[in-house]
């Protein structure tokens, strides 16, 4: 029989690791599909998804920069996606049409929480970011109960912003960096991309407590800018997003084949790749 349709959307893709990861999981779990990278004109994301369902795709990972684009395109959405005005996992249904779900805000809880143990429930948390991102994980990361939320971006009405549309979930402030100052937190997250560009957010002097935790989303094959911050900053423990990456993956996973993939062996072959890379 034919095998499964599968995609991840994207510009550009080329780097990917989603198929090598949605490859790993379906061996695993002995799923009969196939997924594949598949770049998209800039101008071209509605036909194409078009495309993909009425040819049979069951479903579509969404990166880059079509997460919005995405969102208008679900029939439907879960409460997640929605807030985060987002979308990044497409779904054939039953009934002909598309769900919408965003599984990154859970992805990185998830590897927080369950892959690296740390706890979240009444922790005084910075989210450094506003960008998609950063909106993507405040669901989640809130309904984990955190003691107090603050977001700082270099753009300070964006995290305006953000604070505003997630107040009823939690305790939340948002501002420049400069808000920062002064406080003591238990985790750090760096939602921002400065790292891509080998920089760090413009972080005032702010205490780390101990046994704090601090988080990139940024991956690579060493440790980003902001990981050797934390380090000299003596944070308790330092992780960067390559578990949440495959962790955004097990969920969409889960939503398309009802089986949930063992995650810590994918995320050590990843980082035997990146290594390698
Ligand atoms: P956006 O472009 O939506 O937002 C970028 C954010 O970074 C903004 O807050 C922007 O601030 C800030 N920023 C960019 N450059 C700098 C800089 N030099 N100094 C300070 N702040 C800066 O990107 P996303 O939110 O979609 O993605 C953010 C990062 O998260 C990316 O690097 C991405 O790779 C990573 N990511 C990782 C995932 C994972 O699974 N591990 C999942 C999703 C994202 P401003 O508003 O002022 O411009």
């Amino acid at each position: 029989t034919e095998k499964d349709k599968y995609a991840v959307f994207g510009n550009p893709i080329k780097h990917s690791k989603s198929p090598a990861i949605h490859a790993a999981f379906a061996e695993q779990c002995g799923q009969h599909m196939q997924y594949r990278a598949v770049r998209v004109e800039l101008d071209g994301f509605q036909r194409a998804a078009e495309r993909f369902f009425a040819s049979g795709g069951r479903g579509l990972n969404v990166t880059l920069p079509f997460k919005q684009e995405a969102f208008a395109f679900a029939d439907t959405l879960t409460d997640r996606a929605r807030r985060a005005s987002a979308v990044n996992t497409l779904s054939a249904c039953e009934d002909g049409g598309i769900a919408g779900d965003n599984t990154d805000g859970i992805g990185l809880v998830r590897d927080m929480v369950a892959n690296l143990g740390w706890q979240l429930q009444g922790r005084r948390i910075a989210l450094l970011g506003a960008g998609g991102a950063a909106r993507g994980v405040l669901e989640p990361l809130l309904r984990e109960h955190p003691a107090v939320l603050m977001i700082a971006n270099r753009t300070a009405a964006r995290a305006h912003e953000l604070a505003d549309a997630f107040a009823d979930l939690g305790d939340i402030v948002g501002g420049g960096y400069e808000v920062l100052a002064g406080h003591e937190f238990d985790l750090v997250i760096n939602a921002t991309s400065a790292g891509l560009y080998g920089e760090l957010p413009a972080l005032p002097e702010m205490g780390l407590a101990e046994r704090s935790c601090c988080y990139d989303m940024v991956y690579g094959n060493e440790p980003t800018v902001f990981m050797r911050w934390a380090a000299q900053n003596t944070a308790w423990a330092v992780a960067d997003g390559l578990g949440m990456l495959v962790e955004q993956a097990a969920e969409s996973f889960y939503r398309w084949r009802q089986v949930r993939p063992a995650t810590q062996p994918v995320i050590n072959q990843m980082r035997q790749l990146l290594a390698a890379a």
